[in-house]
């Protein structure tokens, strides 16, 4: 497995690779959602290609970066022993020659869920991955339906920027208990980890978008939204004590 953290190295393995790539961005501290993402790669490409950038320009608050779980040793032998071809590891001077001068804006549904509660957020995701589809160049690129809007959006900026690479969604993996599969869940303190999985609980049974706030409020939760778009609920909350409070979203299909 080659890892790369600079251009040259990672585009001398592009350059000698043959058949389809496909890729898997990531910002680290990987679990089992990263790894099914990973492993379909594996299984509809000819060589993989992950990269492990924990990207500042998506953060909008100081504390969530500072604290971002780094497990960068372990992921390296977690890919390995998936089999994946190549590891791109870069610093933002490398992807961000421009200091972020050039960034990918979109106008409309960036603004909502999420994005209207972390400005900026979607312009520093779609500007890094634009970054990163643009160097590895890969024939598909892997990303999980967890990350709904995000997904949406990435699917969206391919198509309005022409870009010859097709986008895999891939379904939330969950734990035992329900609870979405999140890098950030490390961060859960043990009774906070114990309430989680009511979030997802309450997304699936609530008989309304307005019950399920109401629900999640009454648990404890502190919600940013709920809400149903075409037959899918998507929600927000943060969970725990304001000084170590840890942000969770998910998603789910409503039976019709
Ligand atoms: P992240 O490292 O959180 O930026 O996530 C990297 C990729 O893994 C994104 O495409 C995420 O949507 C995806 N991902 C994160 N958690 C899960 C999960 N529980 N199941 C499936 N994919 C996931």
């Amino acid at each position: 497995m080659i890892v790369a953290s600079a251009l040259d190295e990672l585009r001398i393995w592009r350059h000698g690779s043959d058949g389809d790539v496909g890729f898997v961005p990531t910002m680290g501290a990987l679990h089992k959602g990263h790894v099914s993402l990973v492993q379909q790669s594996r299984a509809t490409c000819d060589s993989t290609a992950v990269s492990i950038y924990i990207n500042p320009t998506q953060f909008d608050n100081a504390d969530d970066l500072a604290s971002y779980p780094e497990t960068l040793q372990k992921d390296l032998d977690t890919l390995e022993g998936l089999g994946v071809d190549c590891v791109f590891v870069p610093t933002y001077e490398v992807l961000y020659p421009d200091d972020f001068a050039y960034q990918v804006e979109e106008r409309g549904f960036s603004n909502t869920l999420c994005g209207a509660h972390r400005p900026s957020h979607f312009t520093g995701v779609l500007t890094v991955v634009m970054k990163l589809l643009n160097l590895v160049r890969p024939d598909k690129a892997f990303f999980g339906e967890k990350d709904f809007q995000q997904l949406t959006l990435i699917r969206n900026m391919v198509d309005a920027f022409f870009m010859d690479v097709e986008i895999v969604g891939c379904p939330t993996v969950r734990e035992p208990d329900g609870l979405a599969m999140s890098s950030r869940n490390l961060n859960l303190a043990p009774a906070d980890r114990q309430q989680a999985p009511i979030f997802r609980e309450i997304l699936e049974k609530a008989t309304s978008d307005d019950d399920a706030r109401r629900q999640l409020g009454e648990a404890g939760f502190v919600v940013d939204y709920v809400e149903t778009i075409e037959g899918r609920r998507l929600g927000a909350v943060s969970v725990g004590a304001a000084d170590r409070s840890v942000r969770l979203i998910d998603n789910i299909t409503l039976e019709l």
